[in-house]
């Protein structure tokens, strides 16, 4: 083990007499040398997954297991006194990323290390990642969140580029960061920065100077995008990252062999969302730089280009007023009008167009046209993109559009996560479904025996405590480890409808005042942080604290219900989390789910869904079977309908019920006015009844009735461990290989 001579050369020191930090960043000098020595394919055709996230997470257990020698250097350590899990709380995580979109991208590159492919990834060297969420007076506070340290996971390079914008030039570097694949090769997360980054620019909270692109273009991912200064930064930091990638990408084509007239036999670029869109403008317009016409360029970087779609919510579909792109890349708006005018001699219907009367670009039509595939991420998704949110295109491009169903990387979602599931897996059926998924499907040969579905809930039961532990030792929550865990994680938002799990938590609470007691006490666990500026899904948080205030702390209650909200979600919270969830709560609004993957996660740990048709759900259900999943609400046809005949008005559903109406109005009854803030609760309030945007009050009997059975269900606990062997051995189809392996048979075909 190299260990011992890392730290003879940088301490001096045993490993015994070594702190946790020393050993920390010892093991990171040796995993990074280790990782350096693997071998990167070297095929002629090469895949560049550019995004503007990329939601890592911590590194050094990951890599350990892919490097294969975590048992290794754990029990080393142990042999030693030391814990590799306490190792790790002193590695800082890397968030450069809001939620699924961005942690997608971290399992995409995982995969595609791990089937030994000849693809990178590409992205920005954010100094803050999302930031941090601190509770003050049951409120979300947003602080900073560094997680670049002297030493870290980064490499700098010697490549830089030239970027220019309206006026100015800045130097872009390049950093690498190696992902290691599962017992195979690795591959490299290239991630661009400048170097003239100012930290001191930080005022307030997350409060800096916008103006001053030079000092805070890398400063923070997705600076607050309320106000015109904060999305033209936006416009920067894309175009930015884009043409620092384009660049890479032209020079390695050019050195593995390529003309540039043949671009797309040497690269294939998958865009995630439409956030390096400007990557097709950028890369027609350096190809002209360099002597290619016009028409040729268009038609080389149309065989390039790929785009996924992760969303069918308008607001989140980006339109620039060309204003900005004029004054932020002038040298783009030559092309982009040509690439407009192309589509306009050629369709006559204006909504294909790519710049609209308002004199806003959509960035989606740029990849659509200019694209040469366009896939959803579940089955549902790309049906509704299909049939009626992309329909003008479909009816152009049917050949373009494909589907590919999110995944999840195993490794770092069981191996890693919840060592002691991995070990009785594979115990069971042997260590092969860490390669291959599908493997997973031979459990179901144990669904009928005893002993095993025992072993399951005892595993289960230790993930529970190890939870408990855990959230005590660092947020000094305490939990009641016999209590059913309701577990919902993922971003704040009014279409994933925290609040009608917050409406449930109070309906249950009016049941137990009344003397109606659950058969097992409920714990009912969230997770979410809110976007600075999104009003009501802070809204949401602050009712959710106001409730877990209340009734934690009321002794009538508290013994059948709590309710907890944990503090600063991120990837190494879920992976404490998602292990120990008896149920978890996939409740979006049926059409507004793209996909999900924490569902997937859940899955893949034993827990059973409750949720909506929506998304990945749907492939879920199909998968299990209906007695393993517990499933509610109107489908995403009725709810596509109320939208279309505008007839869902939330307010007749409150009126007509008086077990809604009592939930929604203890929202600013005196006991949580006593506790919480009038102003928002009477905001959210005024929300629910008036607007109710994503028909919270329309589902909520179907929800409540549906986790009535699921509790209940619970009670019978061989029947319980039944389910959750079953929803684990459906669960390889959610395999990220399994993703990564389609999109390079369908869309990339690497060789
Ligand atoms: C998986 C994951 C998500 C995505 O969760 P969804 O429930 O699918 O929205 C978001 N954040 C983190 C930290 C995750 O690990």
């Amino acid at each position: 083990m190299e260990l011992a001579a890392i730290l003879r050369e940088r301490c001096d020191k045993s490993i015994k007499e070594c702190t946790n930090e020393e050993l920390y960043y010892a093991l990171l000098e040796m995993t990074k040398k280790m990782a350096g020595q693997k071998e990167s394919n070297a095929g002629k055709r090469k895949l560049y997954y550019i995004s503007a996230e990329f939601l890592i997470g911590k590194l050094l257990s990951n890599n350990l297991i892919n490097l294969g020698i975590y048992d290794e250097v754990k029990q080393l350590l142990e042999e030693n006194g030391k814990s590799l899990n306490e190792i790790e709380n002193m590695e800082p995580e890397p968030s450069l990323g809001n939620g699924g979109l961005g942690r997608l991208a971290a399992c995409f590159l995982d995969s595609i290390a791990t089937l030994g492919l000849n693809g990178d990834g590409i992205g920005l060297n954010y100094h803050y990642g999302l930031f941090r969420q601190v509770f003050e007076n049951h409120l979300q506070q947003e602080t900073p969140n560094p997680w670049m340290e002297k030493e870290s996971w980064l490499t700098r390079t010697d490549t830089v580029y030239p970027v220019s914008f309206g006026g100015f030039t800045l130097n872009s570097r390049m950093y690498d960061i190696d992902v290691t694949g599962y017992g195979n090769r690795t591959t490299k997360l290239h991630l661009f920065d400048v170097e003239t980054v100012d930290e001191g620019l930080v005022r307030d909270g997350i409060d800096f100077d916008k103006e001053d692109i030079a000092k805070n273009l890398t400063l923070f991912l997705y600076p607050d995008d309320s106000d015109d200064e904060g999305r033209l930064l936006r416009v920067y930091q894309q175009y930015f990252m884009v043409s620092s990638g384009a660049r890479l990408i032209l020079d390695e084509a050019a050195a593995r062999g390529s003309n540039l007239h043949d671009l797309y036999r040497y690269a294939t670029i998958q865009i995630n969302d439409t956030h390096p869109t400007m990557i097709i403008p950028e890369l027609i317009r350096l190809l002209m730089e360099r002597g290619i016409l016009m028409d040729e360029a268009i038609d080389i970087v149309s065989k390039t280009c790929a785009y996924t779609n992760h969303t069918i919510l308008a607001e989140a579909l980006e339109k620039w007023p060309v204003h900005y792109l004029e004054k932020a890349v002038p040298q783009l708006m030559p092309v982009i009008y040509e690439l407009n005018n192309r589509v306009i001699k050629k369709y006559r219907d204006e909504s294909v167009y790519i710049i609209d009367n308002d004199k806003r670009v959509h960035m989606a039509h740029i990849d659509i046209h200019y694209g040469y595939s366009v896939n959803g991420v579940a089955y549902l998704h790309t049906e509704i993109l299909k049939d009626s949110e992309l329909n003008n295109f479909y009816n152009i491009y049917p050949e373009k559009f494909n589907n590919k169903t999110n995944g999840i990387t195993f490794r770092r979602w069981l191996l890693h996560c919840n060592h002691r599931l991995s070990t009785l897996i594979e115990e069971l059926i042997g260590p092969g479904y860490k390669k291959d998924a599908m493997e997973l499907l031979k459990l179901g040969d144990y669904v009928n025996d005893e002993a095993v579905l025992e072993r399951i809930l005892e595993v289960k039961t230790a993930c529970k405590t190890e939870l408990a532990d855990y959230l005590k030792n660092t947020q000094g929550i305490e939990l009641d480890t016999d209590s059913i865990f309701d577990i919902q994680i993922k971003r704040l938002h009014e279409y994933k409808r925290q609040q009608m799990n917050a409406l449930y938590v109070i309906s249950k609470y009016f049941e137990i005042k009344e003397g109606k007691k659950p058969t097992t006490p409920i714990t009912v666990l969230f997770g979410a942080k809110a976007a600075p500026a999104y009003i009501i899904a802070k809204d949401i948080i602050h009712l959710i604290l106001c409730l877990q205030q209340l009734i934690n702390h009321d002794p009538e209650v508290s013994p059948y219900l709590k309710v907890v909200m944990v503090e600063n979600y991120n990837v190494t919270l879920a992976e404490k989390l998602i292990p120990a969830a008896d149920i978890h709560e996939q409740i979006s609004l049926a059409s507004k789910e793209a996909s999900g993957t924490s569902n997937m996660k859940f899955m893949l740990n034993g827990a059973v869904a409750l949720g909506t048709m929506d998304g990945a759900n749907v492939e879920i259900a199909e998968l299990v079977g209906e007695d393993n999943i517990y499933i509610f609400g109107e489908s995403s046809d009725e709810v596509i309908r109320h939208y279309e005949k505008a007839d869902y008005v939330s307010r007749e559903f409150y009126e007509k019920d008086s077990e809604i109406k009592r939930a929604v109005d203890f929202i600013v009854s005196d006991s949580l006015l006593a506790i919480g803030k009038k102003e928002n609760l009477e905001r959210l309030y005024n929300e629910l009844l008036n607007k109710d945007w994503f028909m919270t009050l329309l589902d909520f009997k179907a929800y409540k009735a549906e986790k009535e059975k699921a509790l209940k269900e619970y009670e019978d606990r061989r029947a319980w461990a039944k389910k959750m062997l079953i929803n684990i051995s459906k669960a390889g189809f959610f395999s990220s290989d399994r993703t990564i392996a389609q999109y390079n048979k369908e869309v990339w075909k690497l060789d």
